[in-house]
């Protein structure tokens, strides 16, 4: 290999680490800005539906440069966390629960509720509109599966078997949630 190609194929090499170390960069940037967006929001600006919401239409690789790996494959690719050991199955802290990819409020601590089944269960959402339903037969199974209204990402499944005053129970992803603590408004 002669000289001039060497060093065309080193100032290649160096683009190509450049731009790769560059899209890194901003992909953790953007995922620590949309962290930072969702510690932010305070109790009384979600609940008078003043909080500043996120984006709700991207695309596919937008999500994933604001989302880690494990909430994009629930959010956006329907998966399912493990049961017990997830973040939110045993909080019961007053307080509101914000959709992790978008900021929409979608459940409110007064109706959260140990069902057992391993995962945070509300048998309400805080307002009839903020979520949505949408049949799903995947796995052999009837079911129906819960999205936000608004960004339309996945949360979990809705059952029937829920208590009073609804018998609904929201069967719902802790990655899916965020939780604003209603004593965020006092700092
Ligand atoms: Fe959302």
């Amino acid at each position: 290999m002669n000289f001039k190609a060497t060093f065309f194929l080193l100032i290649l090499l160096f683009t190509l680490i450049s731009c790769d170390s560059k899209g890194q960069n901003q992909s953790e940037t953007t995922q620590q800005a949309h962290e930072n967006y969702l510690n932010n929001l305070t109790y009384e600006e979600v609940m008078s539906n003043e909080s500043k919401l996120s984006k709700a239409e991207r695309s596919e690789e937008e999500w994933k440069n604001i989302l880690s790996s494990e909430e994009f494959r629930i959010l956006r690719n329907k998966g399912t966390e493990l049961p017990f050991v997830n973040k939110y199955n045993s909080h019961y802290e007053d307080g509101v629960y914000v959709c992790k990819a978008c900021g929409q409020p979608l459940f409110h601590s007064e109706t959260k509720y140990n069902s057992r089944s391993g995962w945070p269960s509300f048998y309400a959402p805080i307002e009839e509109d903020a979520v949505d339903d949408r049949e799903d037969n995947s796995f052999f199974m009837n079911r129906t599966e819960t999205i936000c209204s608004r960004c339309k990402s996945h949360l979990g499944h809705v059952f029937d078997d829920g208590p009073e005053p609804t018998g609904l129970r929201y069967c719902m992803n802790s990655a899916a949630l965020k939780f604003v603590p209603k004593d965020s408004s006092d700092e």
